[in-house]
Parts: structure tokens; sequence; C-alpha cells
């Protein structure tokens, strides 16, 4: 496309995108945008994992989305990935459809999607921008040690399942959203942190390389993602969901057994699941202490298939609250 409006697609990159640079000086970025290409360099033991996201306006977010927010979310999403894979960031590239030039829109994208590339260091080198209905492809790219990789098919029997953070945060923020949940004031700042800037848990992914087995970041549920890990592992999982890390607004608004059903079946937590031999526990505790970040341990791997629940009494959980469907969720 040569012309949205009366700004050119080169003035929207000029204007808007070809300074997002990951604050800073990036070594790997051998050439970034401009040219037909942008060039990164790998150092020679090092492998090149990549993950794209599409965004569909309607679909993935509400047309009338915060476009700031929009930003920063759909960055920190993709860089979940990297996340996952124990990726360290390196750069990220940027497909963007627009129904016709908004430039307030463009400048509070940017800003959203500056601010996310600056707290992930990761700078943005190259991308496309068209006309047509408002859709947003982010591809993230990122290095990895070729030994070390947290596939979801490396887990073990015995293995013990952690998760950082809490869970169920998001799927109480929808609820908020939605008008289905009244929080007061604070309570309404802490659920739209959670929900529009999460927190790819990159710091975490790289420190678990050679520590732990397999990992997700969880993107559609703990349930739903962990029995990737399950499935993919020929295993099955087992919760304990009086383990569950609930964060403490959740604990104050929501009941226990919706709570529960938002921490097992909410997505959009962007938070990391991975399952560790019984050996690297300790490791575990002293990367919770060294990042000042909870990670709990809520259940454990064995042999068998899918996931299943209990409570501290060993009895079987039955999560009946049904799951909701989630509006901004990446398919
Ligand atoms: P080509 O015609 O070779 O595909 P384009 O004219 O599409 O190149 O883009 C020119 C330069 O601007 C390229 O380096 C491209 O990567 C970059 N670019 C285009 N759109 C974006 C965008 N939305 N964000 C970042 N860089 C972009
Ligand atoms: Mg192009």
């Amino acid at each position: 496309m040569s012309d949205i409006g009366q700004l050119t697609e080169f003035d929207i990159i000029a204007r808007y995108f070809a300074d997002i640079d990951g604050a800073g000086h990036q070594p790997s970025v051998a050439l970034g945008i401009g040219d037909d290409c942008a060039i990164l360099s790998l150092a020679a033991n090092q492998q090149l994992a990549f993950s794209i996201d599409t965004l569909v306006s309607g679909r993935h977010f509400p047309d009338d989305a915060d476009p700031y927010q929009l930003g920063q979310r759909a960055l920190a999403v993709a860089v979940s990935d990297l996340a996952a894979m124990g990726a360290k960031p390196l750069a990220f590239t940027l497909a963007l459809t627009l129904p016709s030039v908004d430039s307030q829109w463009l400048d509070d994208f940017s800003r959203g999607l500056r601010l996310a590339a600056g707290q992930y260091k990761i700078p943005l080198i190259g991308g496309d921008t068209t006309q047509g209905p408002l859709t947003i492809t982010l591809q993230v790219h990122g290095s990895l040690c070729s030994q070390a990789v947290l596939k979801r098919s490396a887990a073990q029997p015995g293995d013990a399942i952690f998760v950082t953070g809490t869970v169920g945060d998001a799927a109480a923020a929808l609820a908020v959203i939605e008008g289905r949940l009244v929080v007061d004031q604070q309570q309404h700042e802490f659920l739209m942190q959670r929900f529009y800037q999460p927190t790819a848990r990159i710091e975490v992914g790289q420190s678990l390389l050679g520590v732990a087995n397999a990992a997700v970041d969880i993107s559609d549920g703990l349930l739903a993602d962990l029995a990737h890990i399950a499935t993919a592992s020929k295993l099955a999982a087992m919760i304990n969901v009086d383990q569950l890390p609930l964060s403490a607004v959740m604990k104050q608004v929501i009941a226990k057994p919706q709570a529960l059903a938002y921490a097992l079946k909410g997505g959009d937590d962007y938070e990391l699941c991975f399952t560790v031999a019984r050996d690297n526990i300790t490791q575990i505790k002293t990367l919770a202490q060294r990042l000042s970040l909870p990670i709990t341990e809520v259940g454990i791997m064995a042999a068998g298939s899918g996931v299943s629940c209990v409570d501290d009494h060993g009895d079987d959980v039955v999560i009946d609250i049904a799951g909701y469907q989630h509006f901004t969720q990446s398919e």
C-alpha cells in the first residue's frame, strides 16, 4: 500500500514506528527498518526462536479498545511465548492493517508498543503497513542456546508442577469489564493492570533453562495449557486446587468456587506453568526469592493422561462453574 489518507505508508513508519528501539543499542540487530529485509546476527551456538500472533479487531479485542493498552498488551502477549521457551528477546516485526489513518490512534498505539518494547528490551526491526479492517500481527524473535529448550513434551513422571505469580486475575478483570463483578477503586486498578499490562515472565523463562523440564505460558487457562504439556509428554497432570496462588484481590472479592474456576479456566494471565524434577525444586525456591515473585507448587505429573484436580484432603474436585468466553484471546 502506498497511501492511506493524507499520510503515506512511509510517513506512518517514520513518524510512529521507526524509533521503537527497545530502549537502546541491540547488538544482534545488524539491519533494522528501511531496507527490503531486516538482518539479525546470532552467536555460533544460538538458535532462533520465533512466534507470530494476529489480533483482529472485533474478534480478539473490541473495536473501541484503548490503543495505548492494546499496543502494550499485544507485545507483552507475544513476548510471553518467548518466555515459555526460555528464549531471550531479540527483535520483533509488526504487520499493521488500518482502516484509515487516525493519527491519535497511531500515536497512542505506538506509545504503548514503545513502552513494552523498552520493558522487554526488544526493538522493532521491520513490518508491513496496509489498508483494511484493523488487524495487528506481531512476530517476535528470540535467541536460544541450542542445548537447552523448555519443550511442552519434556515433562517427566514425578515432576512437580509450578506456576508463577497469581492465576485468575485476568478472568476476574474481564468480569469487571463486562459488568458481572463490582469492585472498589483500588481493586479495579489492580485487576485492570493484570488484564491490560500482563507481565511476560522473560527472566523466569531464561532462569528455568537446565532446571525445569517442560513449560507453557498460560493464555487459555491453567487447565487447558497444562493439558498441552500432559498431552505432548504423554502423561497425566494432577492439580491440588487448595495450592493455587490467588491474589489478595481475588480472595477479597470472589467466593472460593468462582475464584477456583477463574484460576483454572480463566485465560489471559500470561503466567508460566512448568514442571520440575523433585531434585531441582530448591533451585525454584531460590529463583522465586531472587526475583521476589511467588512461584508456587500446584501439582504433580504422573503416568496416565489428562488433567485432574484434587483438594487438600485428596478428594476429587470438579469445577462445574462454566468457563467464560474471553473476548481478547488470541486463537
Ligand atoms: P517492501 O516494499 O520491501 O516490503 P515496505 O515498503 O513494505 O517494504 O516497508 C519499508 C520498510 O519499512 C521495511 O524495512 C519494512 O520492514 C518497514 N515497515 C513497514 N511497515 C512497518 C511497520 N508497521 N512497522 C515497522 N516497520 C515497518
Ligand atoms: Mg511491504
